[in-house]
């Protein structure tokens, strides 16, 4: 583990937010994201701390940085996070360290830090969160073995899994153009849908689905042709966000074969304003997914003693839901999924270094997420395919009403946070979007 005192549990702030209990944002965490002041357009490269942001170009032009964290700080100077992504982790770490510093009550200079960086802090009230990265490429993994396995038994009651399964991550290429950040209203799609019998038609999806995700932000990209080697492979993970891969159902059941999804996925993907460092997460490290001993070994190129020893984090994902009429008659929010980061069967590095294996560059800014990160468990089923049985078994809400699928006005709010014994919580934030009537044929 690379802990140092950046991730020291007893670390308070001199603002005061950073350590309440329930802050997804103490100064252990320190995650990056890009903002706008309300009513300004200009964005800029911030620093969440409690429920202030951190304005890093205010901080660089007060002459806070110097060396390496000046360089870093120099690269938050753009209106998104690509510089500094691809900078690597030397850098980053440098200005998590000196940031840290700054924001720390107990540090030697508290009062000249306070006194300079106060008129670099502002309410995360009066601010709007930006896509945090431009992100290049958008790839989408299907690392969850129980994902897997259940969507497997829908469609195939005699082979859920297929033989490939346990040896080579399965993935598509995914669409960037229409990744927004959490906060951006998703608007029902319209597809080709085949209803059992007849011709296909043409109309609104009646089976729109959440998918709760965890996005891995590519930092240092690789050269065409030359692939990351897997010990290699967390270097270049910059940090973690919330993905929500909304999904038309009924469309994807008709387009999916032979090439995967297509526009059934493509026409939208939330994802979480803040990217938690690999650095803030190190502290939650665990081994690698368990594998039975029926399960074949990883191919030399996805294993090593990272990934075995401490290749996932034990990140707590969570989707909530929210009705109109939930909203109507002020009934707080219900919790459909609850699952880990630890359940999925591939590790973020073993995702990255299967990527690039083939001599596929990544760049800075590319986005790689899980796949629905569904557990074992019932209540741990990451969407509503899975919870509700293709909607054979639908949910009721404390609304009284019932759902199969999402239904216009339904709001849908992922959040994450990486938990260990003797540490303080630190939070992904969250990944919201209300859903929109489709638009008039
Ligand atoms: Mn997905």
């Amino acid at each position: 583990l690379r802990l140092d005192a950046t991730h020291h549990p007893d670390a308070l702030s001199w603002v005061p937010s950073a350590n309440a209990a329930d802050t997804d944002f103490p100064i252990q965490n320190l995650p990056f994201g890009v903002f706008s002041r309300v009513g300004d357009d200009k964005s800029h490269v911030g620093i969440a701390i409690g429920n202030h942001v951190l304005d890093v170009a205010a901080c660089h032009a007060r002459g806070l940085f110097s060396g390496r964290s000046a360089r870093a700080a120099e690269a938050c100077t753009t209106p998104s996070l690509n510089a500094l992504m691809a900078l690597g982790r030397p850098a980053w770490t440098a200005l998590r360290g000196r940031v840290s510093e700054l924001l720390r009550s107990n540090h030697r200079d508290a009062r000249t830090h306070r006194q300079f960086l106060e008129p670099c802090l502002i309410p995360q009230g009066q601010v709007e969160m930006r896509t945090p990265a431009d992100i290049g490429d958008f790839s989408d993994f299907y690392a969850s073995i129980h994902h897997a396995t259940n969507v497997g038994s829908m469609l195939r009651p005699d082979q859920p899994l297929l033989p490939n399964y346990k040896h080579v991550p399965i993935g598509y290429h995914g669409r960037a153009s229409s990744i927004v950040v959490s906060g951006t209203p998703i608007r029902r799609p319209r597809g080709q849908v085949w209803r059992g019998e007849g011709p296909p038609v043409f109309q609104a999806s009646t089976r729109l689905d959440y998918e709760l995700e965890v996005g891995f932000l590519v930092g240092p990209g690789n050269a065409l042709g030359e692939p990351v080697p897997i010990d290699r492979a967390d270097d270049h993970l910059f940090g973690v966000c919330l993905v929500n891969d909304w999904s038309a159902r009924d469309v994807q059941q008709w387009e999916y074969q032979p090439l995967g999804p297509f526009l059934a996925k493509s026409f939208a993907t939330s994802i979480s304003p803040w990217i938690v460092t690999l650095d803030a997460l190190e502290p939650y490290r665990m081994p690698g997914p368990e594998r039975r001993s029926a399960d074949p070994d990883p191919l030399p190129y996805l294993d090593g003693p990272n990934v075995r020893l401490s290749g996932t984090f034990d990140l707590q994902v969570e989707a909530w839901l929210t009705t109109a009429a939930m909203r109507e008659a002020s009934i707080a929010q219900v919790r459909l999924s609850a699952s880990n980061l630890h359940n999925l069967y591939w590790t973020p590095a073993q995702l990255l270094a299967h990527h690039t294996s083939n001599g596929c560059n990544l760049r800075p800014g590319d986005l790689l997420a899980s796949g629905t990160v569904s557990g074992p468990t019932r209540d741990s089923r990451g969407c509503l395919l899975e919870l509700t049985w293709r909607g054979t078994e639908p949910l009721r809400l404390p609304s009284g009403e019932e759902r199969r699928f999402l239904e216009d006005g339904d709001e849908v709010t992922l959040r994450g946070y990486a938990v260990r014994e003797g540490r303080p919580r630190i939070g992904l934030g969250e990944c919201r979007g209300v859903i929109l009537p489709a638009s008039p044929a």
